[in-house]
């Protein structure tokens, strides 16, 4: 989407959103707060709510939730530490901020350059566990989530049910940020 609009009307677009990862004097304590302040969310979602902390796509949730061994499905409140967690979200952008094509192993090879995003029954990078997606969220803003459920444990969504289903009929978008 794109608006424009007189400097001094920019906060009437982007004032609501929280700070911004790549900021160079990035507001941790006030993304942590607003990540906090309701302990209900799953993370998978809190993550991706700009309002919280602006700069994370579908794909660096996913990547830094496995970074972190965090089931996308983990109430805010009960994630281990959420400050670790923005910091690997954060360190994730910051290497790829550069270049077009991203990578969060470090490999840039396709099939490699992710550990869990996009990688659906294919064998986990770390333990060759088949890699998990379901739909997370509610429609029309639910998105796809990729995970390992051997490294990433807690809850999910079961095999069979109508999230994991729903992922098999509506086929995921090639590329998604
Ligand atoms: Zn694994």
């Amino acid at each position: 989407m794109l608006e424009l609009v007189e400097t001094a009307r920019e906060d009437a677009v982007v004032g609501h959103l929280g700070p911004d990862l790549l900021d160079p004097a990035f507001d941790r304590d006030e993304a942590l707060r607003r990540l906090g302040s309701d302990p209900h969310p799953e993370i998978g979602q809190a993550l991706l709510d700009q309002r919280n902390l602006a700069g994370i796509g579908n794909l660096y949730k996913a990547e830094s939730l496995f970074l972190r061994r965090t089931s996308p499905w983990t109430p805010v409140a009960e994630v281990d530490d959420l400050g670790a967690l923005v910091d690997t979200a954060r360190r994730l952008l910051d290497a790829n901020k550069a270049h077009a094509a991203q990578t969060t192993t470090g490999d840039p090879r396709a099939g490699r350059n992710h550990y869990v995003f996009e990688r659906s029954r294919r064998p986990c990078l770390r333990c060759g566990t088949p890699v998990a997606s379901a739909m997370q969220g509610v429609a029309p803003y639910d998105r796809i989530t990729y995970w390992c459920p051997t490294c990433q444990p807690g809850p999910a969504p079961a095999p069979g049910s109508p999230e994991r289903s729903a992922v098999r009929r509506q086929r995921a978008p090639r590329t998604t940020y």
